[in-house]
C-alpha cells in the first residue's frame, strides 16, 4: 500500500483494512507537514500516555480479566499500569538527554570540523501486541516511539477483545489520531498491517508469526523489531540456596499462569537435588496460591484451545511413562480455565513439552550431572528470550553467562531484568531482532543520524584534483 498513491476502493477489504489505510495515510501526511516534533510536544504526548493509563485503570483491570476469565488484580496492576507508567516516566525524566545530538570525535587533520550524531524520528511507527500483557506491549513501545517524535499506529491481539477496545477509546481520548490511534481486527487486520510501508515494525508475539511479519516487513524493506518468545531455562548451581531458587522460580511460572514471554520455561537442576527441588516449589506455590480454582490472585488460561494444548503437553508427558506433579486442586470442569502448576520429571528430551514454548504454568524439571552437560542442554536449544542462574558461586555464574547466549538475564531471581529501564531488552537469535526499553527503545525509533559539518576555514580542494604533493603530504 504505497503512501502516495490515490485511494482505490477495494470491495475485499474488511473493515480494519480500510481503517488501517486510512489512518496510516493521515499519519503520514502529517508526518510530512511536522516531521520534527519538538521537546515539549513529545513531553505533552508522553504525559498523554500517563494520564489515559491512569484515568481508564479500573476500565482496564475489568476487560483484562474479561478477556482472560480471570486475572489477577494486583498482576494487572503490577505489570501493565505500574510498569507502564514507570516506563513513560523513565522517558520523560531522560527524554532532554536523548534529544540531544551525541558529539563524537574528528581526526586531526579534519579539524576544526566538526562530527555529530543528530537523532531524528523516523515518521509512523506500527506496533503489533500480543495478548499476554495486552496494554504494557501496546503502550511501551508506543512510549519509546513518541518520546523519538514519531506517530503511531498500534494493532492489539484479536485474542482480548475488551481491552482492545478499551485501549482503542483510551488513546482516542487523549490523542489526535495523526499522531497516535488503535487499528482492531482479526489476523488479515494483522496481516494488512504487516504489509503497510511503516517506518519500523514493532512486533512482539510467537516465533513462527515473527517470521512471517518479517518476510511481508521485508516487501517494503521496512525495519523490524522482533520481540518473540522460545524456551527460558532456569540453571541452579550446586551453590543455590534451594528454597530461595525455588520461591523464585514457582512466582516467575506462576504469575499470569505461566503466560508470560520470559517465563522459566524448564529447569536444569543438578540431579542430587531434584527431589528436593521439586518439593521445594511445591511448598512455594501452595503458600502463594493454596486455593487455584477459587482465589481470585491466580490468572487462567486465556482460551480454551490454549488450554487444551497444555493440558495435551501434560498427557503426552504421561503417556511416555514421565513422573507429573500436580500442585494444587484442579477442576476438571473449571469454568475459569485455572491450570496448576504442574511439574513434569525428566521428560524424553524429544518429547512435546520440550519442544515447544510451553507458556503456561507446566514446568519440566530435568536433572544434569554436572554444568557441563547443563551448557550443552542449553546451547543445542535455539537461543532463549530470558536466563536465569541461581548460585553462590561466582566464577560458574561467569562460565555459564559467557558460554550461553540469551536476550537477557537475572541471576538469583526471575523476570526482573525486563523491569530495568537502563537495561534493553530484546530477544537473540530465534528469540527476537533488536531491543526497546530505556534508551534502547529512543534509539530503536530514531534514526541516528551522522552528520559532518565541515569548517568554514577548511581548504578541502588540497583533496580534489589535480592531485598535488600537498595532497600526498595529507594523506600519508
Ligand atoms: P502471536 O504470534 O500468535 O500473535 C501476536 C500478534 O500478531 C497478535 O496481535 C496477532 O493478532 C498478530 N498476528 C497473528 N498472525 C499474524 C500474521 N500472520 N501477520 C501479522 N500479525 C499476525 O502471539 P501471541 O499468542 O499473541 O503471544 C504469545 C507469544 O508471544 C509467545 O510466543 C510469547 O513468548 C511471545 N511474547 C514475546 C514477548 C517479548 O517481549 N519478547 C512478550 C510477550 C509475548
Amino acid at each position: 500500500m504505497p503512501a502516495d498513491t490515490a485511494h482505490v476502493e477495494n470491495p475485499n477489504q474488511t473493515d480494519g483494512e480500510r481503517e488501517l489505510e486510512r489512518l496510516f495515510a493521515l499519519q503520514k501526511n502529517a508526518y510530512k507537514s511536522a516531521p520534527y516534533p519538538s521537546y515539549e510536544e513529545r513531553i505533552a504526548n508522553l504525559d498523554r500516555l500517563i494520564r489515559l493509563t491512569e484515568a481508564n485503570e479500573e476500565n482496564f483491570i475489568d476487560a483484562i480479566s474479561k478477556d482472560f476469565g480471570n486475572r489477577a488484580r494486583h498482576e494487572t496492576i503490577i505489570a501493565e499500569i505500574v510498569v507502564t507508567v514507570s516506563g513513560v516516566k523513565h522517558a520523560k525524566g531522560n527524554l532532554k538527554k536523548w534529544v540531544r545530538p551525541r558529539k563524537v570525535s574528528t581526526p586531526l587533520h579534519m579539524l576544526p570540523a566538526k562530527s555529530r550524531i543528530e537523532p531524528q524520528p523516523l515518521g509512523v511507527i506500527g506496533i503489533i501486541s500480543p495478548w499476554n500483557y495486552p496494554l504494557q506491549l501496546a503502550l511501551a513501545p508506543t512510549a519509546a516511539a513518541l518520546a523519538a517524535g514519531n506517530r503511531v499506529l498500534i494493532k492489539p491481539s484479536e485474542l482480548t477483545p475488551h481491552l482492545s477496545e478499551a485501549l482503542k477509546n483510551a488513546v482516542s481520548s487523549e490523542f489526535d489520531e495523526a499522531v497516535c490511534a488503535v487499528v482492531t481486527g482479526g489476523v488479515e487486520t494483522g496481516q494488512a498491517f504487516t504489509e503497510t510501508p511503516f517506518d519500523h515494525l514493532l512486533f512482539t508475539g510467537s516465533t513462527p508469526v515473527g517470521i512471517r511479519v518479517a518476510q511481508a516487513a521485508a516487501k517494503n524493506l521496512t525495519p523490524v523489531t522482533l520481540e518473540l518468545g522460545g524456551k527460558s531455562p532456569a540453571i541452579i548451581d550446586k551453590s543455590a540456596d534451594i528454597e530461595k531458587a525455588a520461591r523464585s522460580i514457582a512466582h516467575g511460572k506462576m504469575m499470569n499462569a505461566g503466560q508470560t514471554c520470559v517465563a522459566p520455561d524448564y529447569v536444569l537442576t543438578p540431579r542430587d537435588q531434584r527431589d528436593k527441588i521439586v518439593s521445594a516449589i511445591s511448598e512455594s506455590a501452595r503458600t502463594m496460591f493454596p486455593e487455584i480454582d477459587t482465589t481470585q490472585d491466580y490468572t487462567s488460561i486465556i482460551s480454551d484451545r490454549h488450554f487444551d494444548r497444555l493440558i495435551s503437553l501434560v498427557e503426552d508427558a504421561k503417556k511416555n511413562g514421565t513422573e507429573v506433579v500436580e500442585v494444587g486442586s484442579s477442576n476438571a470442569l473449571n469454568p475459569q480455565r485455572k491450570l496448576p502448576l504442574t511439574m513434569v520429571i525428566d521428560p524424553p528430551k524429544d518429547s512435546a513439552v520440550m519442544q515447544e514454548e510451553i507458556f503456561g504454568p507446566v514446568l519440566p524439571i530435568i536433572s544434569i550431572t554436572d554444568e557441563n552437560e547443563a551448557l550443552d542442554f542449553v546451547n543445542e536449544r535455539d537461543r532463549p528470550l530470558a536466563l536465569y542462574w541461581y548460585g553462590d558461586d561466582n566464577e560458574a555464574r561467569d562460565r555459564v553467562l559467557q558460554k550461553t547466549v540469551s536476550g537477557g538475564v537475572t541471576v538469583n531471581d526471575t523476570l526482573w531484568h525486563v523491569a530495568q529501564e537502563n537495561l534493553p531488552f530484546g530477544g537473540v537469535g530465534k528469540s527476537g531482532i533488536g531491543a526497546y526499553h530505556g534508551a534502547a527503545g529512543f534509539e530503536t525509533f530514531s534514526h541516528m543520524k551522522p552528520v559532518f559539518y565541515q569548517s568554514k576555514f577548511a581548504n578541502a580542494s588540497l583533496l580534489h584534483p589535480p592531485y598535488t604533493e600537498k595532497a600526498d603530504k595529507i594523506l600519508s
